[in-house]
């Protein structure tokens, strides 16, 4: 079987967060699992100097709109295929940078969205599945039923929602960029309150729709949930299904990883008082006892930012301290900025994309807390809990999926999960761990708990090759 993932980021070559490293570790488990799986990627910025890739001797050309591009299709082990085009992918950063997305974003991923399915036919790999991800691919289920029908009559469409609140809206003027027809302009196609809908492409289109979790398949077809988008869902509600991400246990590994001060593992922990001592230097906190809680991740409103930053007085009145790493909007990392210095000494705030001081956050933290107002799936706490860092975080999406909220009767659990939608919610949630922490004891099991828990990459895998196989043979007839 044969199997192209189409997306816009994906580990080792490039992430701004979860999606690269889903898509980057299915590449391997597919592999793995005996699936001819490649991977087609734009050419960031970066990703040429890092990596020693081979000239395919392949060029495609794509129209976006009016204009022409021609691009040089890059091959690295022969699995994952870039596209080089100066000018939409030579930049710092992916889809935008402090000042906001990249205006053309629309140009850029019409571009690569084309771009793909020109490259299939230039390096001959004919696809039994075409498997996208996020709206940045979500075209590519609606060009294989349209423009580039002809040439993939036997390939069948997946398309995977990392995200529901990204959609990528664009003003209706765009959709002659497409070059796709009006008649995609309708409430069944790709319009959104009167603008164009790259998302919904995806909805509309794909034989079969996948998101990161249970949970989430559920909440996304609820109002509040759904961005917009529930009613579009619910009519694809049979094709629709939720595959919990894994994690990929060799890469994050507390006993192996070179970026963490101290290397330890679930029947030796000592290593991770040391990479706690060394976090709590590292951000000069003034109180060396006190309990460390960590947060590591995009500062975005999905995340809940704005709750920590609400609940800050009454969370530092508790005598711990916290470490923040993270990057995005301009006004929650304001927040964060002013708030590092109210409560100086005890809460650290860097801004950044910094892989190598997440590991230290993850390692030497006690607590990672997410108080997301949504979460797809979120790999953080999947990854704190492999450190013997106890997650705290809120009761939705994949954080309901994969967190046993702690029960003090039975001594069973793998972290602390609340509900309520106020700043005090998290904070009692806070306190709740902290009781815990008290007790050596129990939090010793607590820890060791977290660390033996796991969410295989291999049984998802499983699930997505169970899922090509039925809509290859639907497809086939
Ligand atoms: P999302 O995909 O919504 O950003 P996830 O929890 O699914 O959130 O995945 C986030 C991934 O990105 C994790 O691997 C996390 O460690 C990493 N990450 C997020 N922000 C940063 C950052 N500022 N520096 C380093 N790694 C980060």
């Amino acid at each position: 079987m044969k199997v192209l993932l189409a997306t816009s980021e994906a580990i080792p070559f490039a992430k701004t967060g979860g999606l690269a490293d889903v898509t980057g570790t299915l590449l391997g488990e597919l592999r793995a699992s005996k699936v001819d799986a490649r991977l087609m990627l734009p050419l960031y910025r970066g990703i040429k100097s890092r990596y020693k890739l081979k000239d395919t001797g392949c060029t495609v050309e794509v129209t976006v709109g009016k204009e022409k591009y021609e691009s040089r299709v890059l091959s690295h082990e022969d699995t994952s295929y870039f596209f080089e085009c100066e000018e939409f992918f030579n930049r710092q950063e992916l889809y935008g940078d402090s000042s906001g997305d990249y205006s053309d974003n629309v140009n850029r991923f019409v571009f690569f969205s084309k771009a793909i399915l020109e490259a299939c036919e230039a390096i001959g790999f004919r696809p039994d599945i075409i498997h996208s991800n996020d709206w940045q691919t979500a075209l590519i289920p609606l060009y294989v039923r349209t423009l580039y029908r002809e040439r993939f009559r036997t390939t069948a469409t997946v398309f995977t929602i990392h995200n529901l609140g990204y959609q990528g809206i664009f003003p209706a003027s765009a959709m002659s960029l497409t070059g796709l027809g009006k008649e995609w302009f309708t409430w069944e196609g790709i319009e959104f309150y009167g603008q164009m809908n790259l998302l919904k492409a995806g909805i509309v289109a794909a034989d079969a729709i996948t998101t990161v979790s249970m949970s989430y398949a559920k909440e996304i077809l609820t109002k509040e949930f759904g961005s917009g988008l529930d009613g579009v869902l619910g009519s694809r509600v049979k094709d629709f299904t939720g595959i919990l991400n894994g994690l990929d246990y060799d890469d994050w590994d507390p006993a192996s990883d070179p970026s963490i001060p101290a290397r330890y593992s679930a029947s030796s922990l000592e290593g991770k008082q040391k990479c706690k001592r060394s976090l709590i230097e590292e951000c000069s906190f003034k109180d060396k006892r006190a309990p460390l809680v960590g947060m590591v991740g995009r500062f975005s409103s999905q995340k809940g930012v704005d709750l920590l930053l609400h609940a800050a007085d009454e969370i530092f009145s508790c005598g711990l301290n916290a470490v923040i790493l993270g990057k995005g909007e301009a006004e929650l990392q304001k927040g964060l900025t002013a708030a590092a210095k109210r409560h100086a000494g005890r809460l650290f705030v860097r801004t950044g994309f910094d892989d190598e001081f997440a590991r230290r956050i993850y390692a030497g933290a006690d607590m990672l807390v997410m108080p997301s107002h949504y979460e797809p799936c979120g790999l953080a706490q999947m990854i704190a809990m492999r450190y013997g860092t106890v997650p705290v975080a809120r009761a939705t999406g994949g954080l309901a999926d994969t967190i046993d909220d702690y029960d003090h009767l039975s001594g069973r659990g793998t972290g602390f999960l609340f509900s309520g939608r106020w700043p005090s919610a998290l904070a009692e949630c806070i306190k709740r761990a902290l009781c815990v922490y008290g007790d050596r004891e129990q939090w010793k099991r607590l820890v060791t708990s977290c660390m033996k828990r796991r969410f295989l990459w291999k049984a998802s895998a499983r699930k997505y090759v169970q899922l090509y196989r039925e809509l290859g043979k639907r497809v086939r007839g």
